[in-house]
């Protein structure tokens, strides 16, 4: 499946992304997706100019967490009503980009954070419309640093003061209260943690009508559905089908109400590699360590989230003898190593592996530590 003869004089390490597969993702995104239903791609999995592009011709908004982030998507194409913003400390030129494009709406996570929105909003001569993002206190099974819908997380306004929260955006003339916004983590394979964020959707809702507050015109679910980072190639295009009937079967939706999605790693997971070549075999007397000239510059989440990727050998695959590694990286820091005791066709100097999945998180989280370049990205067409 990869084309290792177009790459024999490319410098590595680079990531390869076959956007056949991300065309094939978008298409199964759309015919899950009811009329009443939008995707909005969450650019910060990847915000590579060509995949932007590719998911902004496919009709998808885009879910912004900067105002980077929104000239990226401006620049990629996305409509400006389809592009939502969140994040928990927007600068005010980031608020003021938003207000001037005029994006569909501000995410809002505080009080403080809305009251400079009206102000700006003010100035400028607009009104925003905002959704307040709700922390519905919903734990995700997923890895700590990637749960966002707990109280204990920075995220969003607390359920006991969304009521309040309303009734302030009522007050102010330039805010536009437009609807509800959640987002419990990310890497979730548990359709039952959309199940119980829906139930809480729900008990908010009913809550609100109670008080009398009604008329919601969106409710945002955010993001978090999972990848099959073990099994790539048996899951290549993750399960929206039941993912979407989850939200479908318990989410009660008033009439007229527009569901929203906030997908990133789920878009764009499977469809990069990180392309690495092998620099040196070492062994001591009780580890076999496999270098590689890419390292946790190129791709941080082993180091930062203590995430698997599979290691393929794509010089060498019809090799049956299999030897254990440590696939490490070059940089100078005892966290860059990509897998433990690992398990792979034997390997030798001027390999070529692919790390596998490396779609989302990857390239965005490059850097220059140690000064090394950047990665390059080469795709399939
Ligand atoms: C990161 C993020 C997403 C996307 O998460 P994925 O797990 O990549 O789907 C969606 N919404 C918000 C608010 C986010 O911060």
């Amino acid at each position: 499946m990869f084309p290792t003869e177009r790459f024999k004089g490319l410098q590595t390490p680079f990531y390869y992304y076959d956007t056949a597969l991300l065309a094939e993702t978008l298409d199964v995104i759309r015919r899950e997706l009811d009329d009443h239903m939008h995707m909005h791609y969450a650019v910060k999995a990847n915000a590579n100019p060509v995949i932007l592009r590719q998911i902004a011709e496919a009709g998808l908004g885009a879910d912004c967490v900067s105002g980077g982030e929104i000239s990226a998507a401006l620049e990629a194409g996305f409509a400006p009503e389809r592009i939502v913003y969140a994040g928990v400390g927007k600068s005010d030129w980031e608020i003021r980009l938003g207000l001037e494009n005029g994006i569909f709406c501000f995410n809002v996570e505080s009080i403080p954070e809305l009251e400079v929105i009206n102000q700006l909003a003010s100035e400028l001569g607009r009104t925003a419309s905002v959704c307040l993002r709700i922390n519905p206190n919903v734990g995700a099974h997923t890895h700590a640093n990637i749960q966002t819908g707990l109280s204990e997380n920075k995220f969003g306004i607390d359920m006991q003061d969304m009521e309040g929260v309303i009734r302030r955006c009522g007050e102010l003339a330039h805010v536009k209260f437009i609807g509800l916004h959640f987002h419990i983590g990310s890497q979730i394979m548990e359709m039952d943690d959309f199940k119980a964020l829906s139930l809480r959707i729900n008990e908010l809702q009913d809550r609100l009508e109670a008080a009398g507050i009604t008329g919601i015109e969106n409710i945002n679910v955010g993001g978090g559905l999972g990848i099959d980072y073990k099994e790539p190639d048996e899951h290549p295009v993750p399960d929206f089908k039941t993912y979407i009937d989850t939200y479908r079967r318990n989410l009660k939706l008033r009439p007229g109400q527009q569901l929203h999605f906030e997908c990133g790693r789920a878009v764009v997971g499977q469809m990069g590699s990180l392309i690495a070549r092998v620099l040196y075999v070492k062994e001591n007397a009780i580890k076999r360590f496999c270098i590689l000239d890419a390292g946790m510059t190129d791709l941080i989440r082993p180091a930062l989230y203590d995430a698997y990727h599979k290691v393929q050998n794509i010089s060498n695959e019809c090799n049956n003898n299999i030897l254990v590694y440590d696939i490490v990286g070059p940089v100078c820091e005892s966290s860059d190593v990509f897998v433990k005791n690992y398990g792979m066709p034997e390997t030798k100097r001027g390999d070529l592996v692919a790390l596998r999945s490396a779609g989302a998180y990857g390239e965005i989280m490059a850097s220059h530590y140690n000064c090394r370049p950047l990665p390059q990205a080469y795709f399939d067409k």
